[in-house]
């Protein structure tokens, strides 16, 4: 038995043709891509059935920074972790919290190089940006940008995939109006105040036109720290973008 190809699968279900899709699936049975158990015929998406089931959706998101803030705090000035911090943006909008099945989905998408993982995650993050005011106020969608190094050696940018299935459904324009003046050292390993100094200024508008007057929907396959989002925020009000809004299908509180 072979695997679909994820590139394949995508083009096809970009194009919207569930009939095609659904013959692939008779031909080519599918492996979940977070757990790998091959899918029973007729199941949808790219999760299994347990495994969406298991994605854990933030209940109380910060009004600011987007992070599960638990039963206590819902104020818009922010929760303990970010009320102290200058953030750049308005707030942040996330899928749901960066662990299992969507932390597989993200390493399956930029390290696995599975495209077709940006489809669910896309999803996820769908769901949880319905009757927010990002996706209400946004004019135009703009994904964190890669450096070109790493965008090459990675062969496409993560961030930039999940924004046009973004941008389509919510029938706005798309457009990589970020790039990254520098290559930054991965934040993994980084404390919050060593992440927004390895970030600063790592960011410079190369599309003034797209952001110029709009409010913005700026998307990042994860949001940890929010320094790199708020940076990148900054760029773009500099560059005379109105508000910024960011989005996200998987927040990893720190
Ligand atoms: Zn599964
Ligand atoms: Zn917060």
């Amino acid at each position: 038995m072979h695997h679909i190809p994820g590139a394949l699968r995508n083009r096809i279900a970009g194009l919207g043709r569930e009939a095609a899709l659904a013959l692939l699936d008779a031909v080519y049975p599918r492996r979940c891509l977070s757990c790998g158990r091959w899918m029973p015929g007729g199941e949808e998406g790219f999760l299994c059935a347990e495994c969406y089931q298991s994605i854990e959706f933030i209940e109380r998101p910060c009004g600011r920074c987007g992070c599960e803030t638990g039963p206590h705090s819902r104020s818009s000035s922010g929760c303990a972790v970010c009320r102290n911090t200058a953030l750049h943006f308005h707030s942040v909008c996330a899928g749901g919290t960066y662990s299992t099945p969507l932390k597989e989905l993200v390493h399956a998408l930029k390290y696995a190089r599975e495209r077709s993982a940006a489809l669910p995650l896309a999803e996820v993050l769908l769901e949880a940006l319905r009757g927010t005011a990002g996706a209400e106020f946004a004019e135009v969608v703009v994904p964190v940008p890669l450096h070109g190094a790493r965008l090459r050696s990675r062969t496409f940018n993560q961030s930039a995939l999940i924004g046009k299935i973004i941008a389509r459904e919510l029938e706005l324009p798309f457009a990589e109006a970020l790039r990254r003046t520098r290559p930054t050292p991965s934040q993994t390993e980084l404390s919050p105040t060593a992440r927004r100094r390895n970030v600063k200024g790592a960011f410079a508008v190369s599309r003034p036109k797209a952001v110029g007057g709009r409010q913005v929907l700026l998307v990042d396959d994860v949001v940890t720290s929010c320094a790199t989002v708020s940076e990148c925020a900054r760029a773009l009000l500099e560059a005379g973008a109105g508000r910024v809004y960011v989005a996200t299908p998987a927040r990893w509180g720190i």
